[in-house]
């Protein structure tokens, strides 16, 4: 059976690997991310690769946006039974300095986007008695940073969701799990180590298993996460992290 996957974020970085990962498993994957052409252009990548995929241009902060996506999905692919809540932006600089808008911008695009996604995808896992949710949450949650409150309430948002929708929707056949990425090599990244945010040997020299992640450590988690098998595992916080945060 062809399960249907739809991946936020899923064009760069943590998304790309976790759409091509489950494309590679077996499922159709609708790939959601605000940039169209870069959608497509990961969707078209997993279809040359002879998985099957399309790219959808969703800003999912866009409550009307989710809403039209998922129709488009279930016309194009079939019904979603998975949902991978990836898509996200970083902020930082200073607490006193940080305005509303760009509090309210991190919220709606890291934490309201999953609110969306799920109340807008639920119904049909509901209906199938069957469904998978992975939150790609943070390790910054597990610590803090400093500079980085929006971006780290998100996060620590998608974990409270996880929970509270694990427990609503355990009976349902449904498990909804949160990853906390640790350092992860991906565009995201590059931006904060080239902004100063992070130091790329100090990052290393504290990272247990000697070396920063690659995108493809949290989609082999997020496959096994979504699979059959792990259909007693749900509410729960899968540190991905080289020994981090342990
Ligand atoms: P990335 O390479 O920047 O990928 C994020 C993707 O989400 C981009 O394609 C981005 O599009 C898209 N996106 C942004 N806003 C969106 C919106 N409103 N609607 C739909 N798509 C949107 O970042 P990444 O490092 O892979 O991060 C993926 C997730 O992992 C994020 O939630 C991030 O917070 C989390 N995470 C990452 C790390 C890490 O070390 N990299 C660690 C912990 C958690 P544009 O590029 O066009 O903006």
């Amino acid at each position: 059976m062809t399960r249907v996957a739809i991946v936020t974020g899923g064009a760069s970085g943590i998304g790309g690997a976790i759409s091509r990962r489950l494309a590679a498993d077996g499922a159709a994957v609708a790939v959601f991310d605000i940039n169209g052409e870069a959608a497509a252009a990961a969707a078209a990548e997993i279809c040359a690769e002879g998985g099957k995929a399309a790219g959808f241009a969703v800003d999912v902060a866009d409550r009307t946006a989710v809403e039209t996506g998922v129709a488009q999905v279930g016309s194009e692919l079939g019904s979603p039974s998975i949902l991978v809540n990836c898509a996200g932006i970083t902020v930082s600089g200073p607490f006193l300095e940080l305005d509303i808008d760009t509090w309210n911008r991190v919220l709606a695009t890291n934490l309201t986007s999953a609110f969306h996604c799920c109340q807008v995808v639920l119904p049909e896992m509901v209906a199938a008695g069957w469904g998978r949710i992975v939150n790609i949450s943070s390790s910054s949650t597990h610590s803090g940073v400093p500079g980085m409150a929006a971006y780290v309430s998100s996060k620590s948002g998608m974990i409270g969701l996880t929970k509270v929708l694990a427990l609503e929707f355990g009976r349902s056949g449904i498990t909804v799990n949160t990853i906390p990425p640790g350092f992860i090599e991906t565009p995201m990244m590059r931006g904060a180590l080239d902004n100063g945010v992070f130091d790329l040997d100090r990052q290393v020299a504290n990272t247990p298993v000697g070396r920063i992640g690659r995108p493809e450590d949290i989609a082999a988690t997020c496959a096994f996460l979504t699979s059959e098998d792990a259909g007693y595992i749900t509410g729960q916080v899968i540190g991905v992290n080289g020994g981090r945060n342990t």
